[in-house]
């Protein structure tokens, strides 16, 4: 995981470059989750299905087939076994609430506030500037595979003008997703944290009793300090997640969110190429088995490799992605980013 990679967390949906960039500039504090011993070849998992009550979620017919699927993807590609408990049920408010205060006050500094107009627009387009430079990728590169789900043209091909464009995506899409009402005529973002990409990686700082969340929750927001490419053209939706867990089995939890996925018509245009609600229940499953492989082996995003589970999709195209998996051409140890350990999940043992 480098800040050199092309698509930072949130392209994965989630995942560890943001954990991994924060604790850069503060090593002395920061700890390194150990790499799992994982015995007999099995893992045995607690699972938690979080819901926010407002919204559509899964049944739990549906809830079995997603861990299904989730397993026989861990099986085939990383050679484990899963022990899955009997999934509890917990409300989104509920899981929240554990949040260390320490933990939110100084994360919570990072989150640009879409929802009551005053986030620093400023802040947020030199936070995306910083990451462009930092990848040394040629800035025409980096426009041409944006350009097609930008909402407007870069204005002056530079680095700045891309970062400016960005931002005007990401925040136009977030002001969709704002002013978007749930089933009950209510907005589905509400004034809560639940929407914070942020909270959803603080939630291991308390004693959790889970290892595996499975969410209906959208996790849709921005960060001042993880100016990613794809996080602006998902318009900061995430998919899933892994971070640090204090209680955690494997002191890792990962989380899903069905959003994405489920409400696949709800996504911008030809950004997603699921066609059913079967299908996508059962792509998050197998999306879910990607969070897995960072918990149980601590491996990494092997960008170039379309056949690994531990590739991230840059957009929606979960159908497409899991139509190209394919575990002999991806083996354990078959490259740097395959090898367990290559993620690096900091974590604050003082929060
Ligand atoms: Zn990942």
């Amino acid at each position: 995981m480098t800040r050199n990679a092309m698509w930072p967390r949130r392209t994965i949906a989630g995942c560890l470059v943001l954990a991994i960039s924060i604790f850069a500039g503060q090593a002395a504090q920061a700890e390194i989750v150990p790499v799992p011993l994982i015995e007999n070849g099995m893992a045995s998992l607690r699972v938690v299905h979080a819901v926010n009550p407002r919204l559509s979620k899964l049944s739990d017919h549906e809830l079995a087939i997603l861990l299904e699927e989730m397993t026989a993807i861990v099986k085939m590609h990383f050679g484990i076994s899963l022990l899955l408990d009997k999934p509890k049920q917990k409300t989104v408010a509920e899981l929240l609430a554990a949040i260390p205060k320490k933990a939110l006050d100084i994360r919570g500094q990072e989150i640009y506030d879409f929802k009551t107009g005053t986030g620093n627009k400023k802040r947020l387009i030199d936070g995306y500037l910083k990451t462009l430079r930092s990848w040394k990728t040629p800035v025409a590169k980096l426009i041409d595979y944006a350009s097609p789900y930008l909402v407007q043209p870069v204005s002056f091909r530079s680095l700045r003008g891309l970062a400016e464009a960005l931002t005007q995506t990401h925040l136009a899409r977030l002001e969709y997703w704002r002013t978007q009402p749930a089933a009950d005529g209510k907005p589905m973002l509400d004034e809560t944290l639940a929407n914070e990409w942020i909270a959803w990686d603080l939630l291991g700082y308390n004693n959790m009793p889970f290892d595996v969340i499975v969410t209906n929750q959208p996790v849709i927001s921005a960060e001042y300090d993880d100016g990613g490419l794809n996080s602006a053209l998902r318009g900061g939706v995430s998919a899933g997640s892994t971070g640090y867990s204090k209680s955690g089995r494997y002191r890792t939890y990962s989380f899903i969110s069905t959003f994405p996925f489920t409400e696949y018509k709800k996504l911008f245009k030809g950004s997603s190429d699921i066609t059913s609600r079967d299908q996508a229940v059962r792509l998050a499953g197998k999306y879910m088995a990607h969070e897995i492989g960072h918990m149980l082996m601590l491996l990494a995003h092997p960008f170039a490799n379309p056949a690994c589970v531990m590739r991230p999709e840059p957009l929606f195209h979960f159908a497409t992605w899991a139509k190209n998996l394919d575990a002999k051409k991806c083996q354990i140890g078959s490259s740097p980013a395959m090898t367990p350990g290559a993620a690096k999940i900091g974590f604050h043992p003082d929060w």
